[in-house]
């Protein structure tokens, strides 16, 4: 019989996490009377960006975190979008602001996000936050890529020395989740849609981050034996970018899809909206 790879268990974990959020929540309000608040922001009706902000408004209700939730029409221009934001990074009230992406092929989504107060970017999408995140300096990491490192961590997965190979490079979630590989000294190497020869490369992973949105890409092919596997893909139907149940029989370690990333995204997100409340109201 082949070797089953042991689960990473994200849900689980994102649970503690959100807990512990909630208890600083409280502590925060009780101290300053004001609890932290999230301002979501839509842009149009995407029935699936619909449902991950109805997500985390409801943790973010669960937790003790206020939501502010603003719908933008899909006709917003950038201009519009970027008032909105340039408001809500000035409202005292707001302590941190999440735009759902993709907001859509008519706005420059990068004007967008530069619109967010740094000191608000909970979801850690700014220059900003990607440069703070790169050096080590204190801000927001981008939300995947921190639940990952959580995720490792909790599992005690120590990255230095390692071989991280990561698949795919957005700015979202491979690049900075190659970044903070990089702050806790693995070795890094990045792929993408024009690497050459893909399980030459992945086959040399200790840690292999898929981060690519193509259902089934890894199979147990592309895993060197013993390594630990993390899937971020989310493709539709639940389904990730490994091929689990083939990657299980060399992976040591490995996330499920759903139940392994995805909760750690959420998990991050209230816990750095805490941060963000906790640094501003500081002296309240
Ligand atoms: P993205 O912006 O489309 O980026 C995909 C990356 O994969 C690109 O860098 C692309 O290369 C690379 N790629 C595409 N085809 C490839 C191939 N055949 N071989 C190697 N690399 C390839 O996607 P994303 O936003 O990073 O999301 C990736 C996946 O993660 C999606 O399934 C998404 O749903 C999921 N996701 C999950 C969460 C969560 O909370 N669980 C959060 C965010 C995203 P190029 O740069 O060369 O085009």
């Amino acid at each position: 019989m082949s070797p089953t790879a042991r689960l990473m268990d994200g849900t689980a974990l994102a649970r503690q996490i959100v807990e512990q959020a909630a208890e600083r929540a409280a502590a925060l309000t009780e101290r300053t009377g004001q609890a932290p608040c999230l301002a979501t922001v839509l842009v149009g009706e995407d029935p699936a960006s619909e449902t991950y902000v109805r997500m985390k408004r409801n943790r973010c209700g669960k937790a003790g975190i206020r939501s502010r939730h603003v719908a933008l029409p899909a006709a917003t221009t950038t201009g519009e979008l970027v008032d909105t934001l340039t408001a809500l990074s000035q409202d005292p009230e707001v302590h941190g602001i999440l735009l759902q992406h993709p907001v859509g092929p008519h706005i420059d989504e990068r004007a967008a996000f530069e619109a967010i107060a740094p000191e608000k970017d909970v979801d850690g999408v700014t220059y900003h936050s990607f440069a703070t995140m790169s050096f080590g300096a204190e801000g927001f990491a981008s939300c995947t890529p921190g639940g990952i490192l959580r995720l490792l961590d909790h599992y005690g997965v120590e990255p230095a020395g390692k071989h991280a190979v990561v698949v795919g490079r957005s700015a979202i979630l491979g690049k900075p989740v190659g970044m903070l590989l990089l702050g806790r000294n693995a070795t890094v190497t990045y792929c993408h849609s024009r690497t050459t020869d893909l399980a030459a490369h992945t086959r040399q992973a200790d840690i292999l981050i898929a981060a690519v949105g193509r259902p089934r890409l890894l199979t147990a092919d592309h895993i060197k034996p013993g390594a630990v596997v993390i899937d971020a893909g989310y493709n539709p139907g639940n389904i990730g970018d490994v091929d689990f149940d083939s990657a299980a029989t060399r992976a040591s370690l490995i996330t499920p899809v759903p139940g392994g990333v995805g909760p750690m995204t959420i998990a991050t997100l209230l816990t750095q909206t805490v941060d963000a409340a906790a640094r501003q109201l500081k002296g309240a």
